[in-house]
């Protein structure tokens, strides 16, 4: 029996690493599943898992192969529902240090609105969030602005913030130091410059990040295959092709606050407890929002939650 780190799936095949950095093809053995959660799939990248080597060695395709036994609990995972099967999602990868949300002030545009609901979901899936503000070289007085406003903002709720210039090379070194010996995805709309601030941390690891809206477009999901890559620095970057985002869960209209931190901790001075800080008397979020103690922006990502509109529930 090894221990390893389940590195790359396509399937049915799962690319186990042991504690010596030997790779083992597994199949899984059984049909085992973690209690509680319903997927298609039983294991992920990311996972941890026990497993055994196959001695019977009938070819030479044999070699190295091996039958995964049984995961480790995860610490956290991230979902995606299955777009037939409703009530099934698939796990895209468990054991996420932290989730880097690269964003662009212009070329493109990324919207608070955007921002809010990763932030939201990182919070619902436990992930702690990197705001990564790309593209510097291209902002114009305002637009440093902007961002300056922004880092301040996001930096007071909690999440920590920096800003890059791929173009330039500037703050790879930080970035670098960020994502050291962690597991990390890396998110953020097409053209913010995933791509470009990857190839600065590790050349020549040619992530397929960017093709991810082209699938969407053909409908083309390959959601069976994902992969973390080591870093020179130690730890992981997750590719998962296919994958926008974290997918929005489906969060109930109470639980929406828990996942704006800012909104979690004033809502306890509101008169009511269940209160939705929308209409009701002594509530002390908008009262917070109006003193400007919660930034108008955020609130307004939280009400737009909160109506369960249709797109702010696709999942991104
Ligand atoms: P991705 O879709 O998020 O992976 O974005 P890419 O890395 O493919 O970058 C999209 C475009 O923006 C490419 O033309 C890059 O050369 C460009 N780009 C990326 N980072 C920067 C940057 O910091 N400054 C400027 N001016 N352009 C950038
Ligand atoms: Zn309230």
């Amino acid at each position: 029996m090894k221990r390893g780190l389940v590195i790359k799936t396509t399937g049915s095949w799962f690319t186990v690493e042991d504690e010596n950095g030997d790779i083992f093809e597994c199949k899984v053995k059984g049909n085992f599943r973690i209690k509680g959660i319903k997927s298609t799939n039983p294991v992920a990248v990311g996972d941890r898992v026990i497993f055994t080597v196959q001695t019977d060695l009938k070819s030479a395709s044999d070699l190295n192969t091996g039958w995964i036994t049984s995961i480790e609990d995860r610490k956290n995972y991230i979902v995606r529902r299955s777009p037939n099967l409703s009530k099934q999602s698939h796990i895209i990868a468990a054991n996420i240090d932290l989730a880097v949300l690269v964003v662009t002030v212009t070329s493109p545009v990324t919207t608070t609105t955007f921002i809010d609901r990763y932030l939201a979901s990182a919070e619902a899936y436990r992930i702690p969030v990197l705001i990564v503000f790309n593209k510097t070289d291209l902002y114009n007085k305002d637009e440093q602005q902007k961002m300056a406003k922004l880092i301040s903002m996001y930096s007071k709720i909690g999440y920590p913030c920096m800003h890059t210039s791929a173009k330039q090379q500037m703050g790879i070194e930080e970035l670098k130091s960020q994502l050291k010996g962690k597991t990390n995805v890396i998110n953020g709309h097409s053209g913010v410059g995933k791509s470009s601030l990857i190839n600065l941390i590790q050349p020549g690891l040619n992530l397929k990040t960017s093709e991810i809206s082209e699938m969407h477009k053909t409908g083309k999901h390959t959601t069976a295959f994902s992969a973390m890559y080591k870093l020179p620095s130690g730890g992981y970057i997750i590719d998962t092709p296919g994958i926008k985002g974290f997918g929005m869960l489906n969060m109930e209209a109470w639980e929406i606050g828990h996942y704006f931190p800012e909104i979690f901790k004033i809502s306890k001075k509101c008169q009511y407890n269940n209160c939705s800080h929308t209409h009701e008397p002594g509530c002390a979020v908008k009262n917070a929002v109006e003193e400007s103690e919660i930034a108008q922006s955020r609130y307004n990502s939280y009400l737009g939650l909160l109506e369960g509109d249709d797109k702010y529930r696709k999942p991104y």
